[in-house]
């Protein structure tokens, strides 16, 4: 982007290891992506990300570990799936993003407090109730981040559709599922 911040000094940030550790991470093979783009127009994240998704996997590929690692886009990804489904390489990309959070996490990469904090408190639930409690996720973020009062407004509307419960709704195995994110990423 001649115009932007975002000249990449491709050589100058080479880490030939990097996509050989992303794909031991997350057991897919990045390597094999040829940017079709599938990925980025199955993605309804792509407008806030910083890096659409097929250059994220482009990125990896080029070992630009740092770019990667610091990405916000691998914070936001919602983890869908939509791109895993229509990767014409079968690459499960959304577990892609999910092993960067684990390498961002294990570099001391991670873009924004806010971002990790919440990716914190979200698995923080799921290893409590076995899935996420949404309402006790947002309290829990909001006096972490310090935003009590922002998107407040939302509340109203998203009670009325019945979208937020006062009560967390317990399923079976909690443990098995609380071993399984404490092995997949230890940050709790
Ligand atoms: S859909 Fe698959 S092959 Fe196409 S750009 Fe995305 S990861 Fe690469
Ligand atoms: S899993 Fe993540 S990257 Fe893939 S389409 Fe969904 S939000 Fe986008």
């Amino acid at each position: 982007m001649r115009n932007g911040q975002n000249i990449l000094r491709i050589q100058a940030h080479h880490d030939p290891a990097f996509v050989y550790r992303v794909e031991e991470e997350s057991a897919q093979k990045v390597s094999q992506c040829y940017q079709c783009g599938n990925c980025t127009a199955s993605c309804a994240f792509t407008n806030d990300y910083d890096f659409p998704v097929n250059q994220i996997m482009r990125l990896i590929q080029l070992g630009q570990k740092e770019t990667v690692l610091r990405s916000r886009a691998i914070w936001l990804c919602g983890q869908c799936q939509a791109c895993t489904v229509r990767c014409p390489c079968t690459i499960d990309v959304a577990r892609v993003m999910a092993a960067l959070r684990v390498l961002a996490l294990e570099n001391g990469c991670a873009a924004d407090k806010n971002l990790r904090r919440f990716a914190e408190e979200f698995l923080r639930s799921v290893s409590v109730f076995g899935r996420v409690f949404e309402t006790g996720l947002l309290a829990a973020y909001k006096l972490r981040s310090g935003s009590v009062l922002d998107d407040l407004d939302l509340a109203p509307e998203l009670l009325k559709k019945g979208k937020l419960s006062f009560s967390p709704h317990r399923i079976g195995g909690r443990r098995e599922v609380a071993a399984l994110v404490k092995r997949f990423c230890d940050v709790l």
